[in-house]
């Protein structure tokens, strides 16, 4: 299993040292040609407006879309989650759109605002979110199942092949949640060379 890392700026080596340690391969996403490589693709914390802005001058916006709508999962974290949102509420930066969320950029405040928490999620347990001027997810549409919340707003949501956190499960040594994407990803490969196979055949 090759799992990309969108490699433009943020959290990149923590990701990939999970990725490492839970037996999978980490590609290091520098350009649109790598994508043609992966089975899902990671997009990371950091700086939403400067990964925004690689993103576009790199020609990244229409190819993520175009592999995510052929099977690859993708997984964001933080500003990954602000990229994927359909709706950035109040801010010009452009997303993807892949997840029918609205999102709040750095509602918790600036960076000395930043905390550690409990967080409850589902099928996995208890978990130590840690949150860097962190997005909220202010509205859900109907088909997105939220994992785990803090003081009420949604903290960690799936929608088909798409996984969000608004927290850095990379910077803990808890790697259930990259583990949990895993599995995603290997259910959409299996679909992916089930139709393959079937196109060969016919
Ligand atoms: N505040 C950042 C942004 O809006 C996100 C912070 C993060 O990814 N830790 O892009």
């Amino acid at each position: 299993m090759k799992v990309g890392i969108l490699a433009l700026q943020g959290n990149v080596r923590e990701h990939a040292s999970i990725i490492f340690k839970l037996g999978a391969e980490p590609i290091r996403v520098t350009n649109t040609k790598d994508l043609d490589d992966i089975d899902a693709l990671i997009i990371p914390g950091g700086e939403s407006t400067a990964i925004s802005l690689l993103m576009q001058k790199n020609g990244f916006y229409s190819e993520i879309k175009k592999k995510n709508k052929l099977g690859m999962p993708v997984y964001g974290t933080c500003a990954g989650a602000i990229l994927l949102a359909k709706t950035i509420l109040g801010n010009s930066v452009k997303s993807l759109g892949l997840i029918d969320i609205s999102v709040e950029r750095n509602f918790y405040g600036a960076q000395i605002e930043s905390f550690e928490t409990d967080l409850e999620i589902k099928e996995l347990g208890k978990f130590n979110g840690i949150f860097i001027r962190a997005p909220r997810i202010k509205k859900l549409g109907k088909e997105v199942e939220v994992f785990a919340s803090h003081e009420k707003s949604p903290v960690m949501i799936r929608s088909h092949n798409i996984l969000v956190t608004t927290f850095h499960p990379e910077l803990t040594n808890d790697s259930r949640v990259h583990a949990y994407f895993l599995e995603m990803a290997k259910e959409y490969k299996e679909i992916r060379d089930m139709q393959r196979d079937i196109e060969v055949h016919n």
